[in-house]
């Protein structure tokens, strides 16, 4: 029997290096994972392709996705928006495909409220100082903009603890090990059920 598709979010705050995690993770298990590509009304950042890293969408064009009810989940994020379409989501489970979304702290408590089995998986740097210079060091963003996101990820600490599993990014192989037993476990999980 083909085993069912299991949803995972991945979270963590900006500079945890997640987005490092999920390219590696989506690299060595290509065949296993599929990894949700978002919409978002932030500018293209240099190197990010349209379809490949976000669907990059005008304001109006994101509020008619909204009101389309294309969007499985939606939350601003330091003055923009992103949201993860909902048919890419649903065709993958249903091909048996494990959902892996990239996504903020608001988005995946929505996300699970209505998705109870999804596992929420919370990344985070080794330490706090290091948060700072990875976003210093990532040269993509000026400080007020870097000062915001550390803002909001002070903020997003406190709910942390609704968070499944915090794996800690220490290195990337290490990491994306951690990433995968986690889901692998919950499909023996689900298989005993
Ligand atoms: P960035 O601008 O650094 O690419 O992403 C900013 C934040 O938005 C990150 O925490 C990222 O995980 C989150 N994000 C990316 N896509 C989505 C999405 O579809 N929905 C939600 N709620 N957050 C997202």
């Amino acid at each position: 029997m083909k085993r069912k598709g299991i949803l995972t979010v991945v979270s963590g705050f900006s500079g945890a290096g997640k987005g490092t995690v999920m390219k590696a993770l989506m690299a060595e298990y290509k065949d296993t994972y599929a990894l949700s590509v978002s919409a978002t009304t932030r500018n293209p950042r240099p190197g990010e392709v349209d379809g490949v890293d976000y669907f990059f969408r005008t304001r109006e064009e994101f509020e008619q996705m909204i009101a389309d009810n294309a969007l499985i989940e939606h939350a601003c994020y330091v003055g923009n928006y992103y949201g993860t379409p909902k048919a890419y989501v649903d065709e993958q489970l249903e091909a048996g495909k494990d959902v892996i979304l990239e996504i903020e702290i608001q988005g995946a408590l929505d996300v699970k409220k209505r998705f109870p089995d999804t596992i929420l998986i919370f990344v985070t740097p080794p330490d706090a100082d290091e948060l700072k210079n990875r976003l210093v060091n990532r040269g993509t963003e000026d400080m007020a903009t870097i000062n915001a996101r550390l803002s909001r990820a002070s903020q997003e600490a406190e709910f942390m603890n609704q968070y499944d599993y915090i794996v800690v990014n220490d290195t990337v192989p290490a990491c994306v090990e951690n990433i995968h037993s986690i889901i692998e476990n919950e499909h023996d999980c689900a298989s005993r059920n």
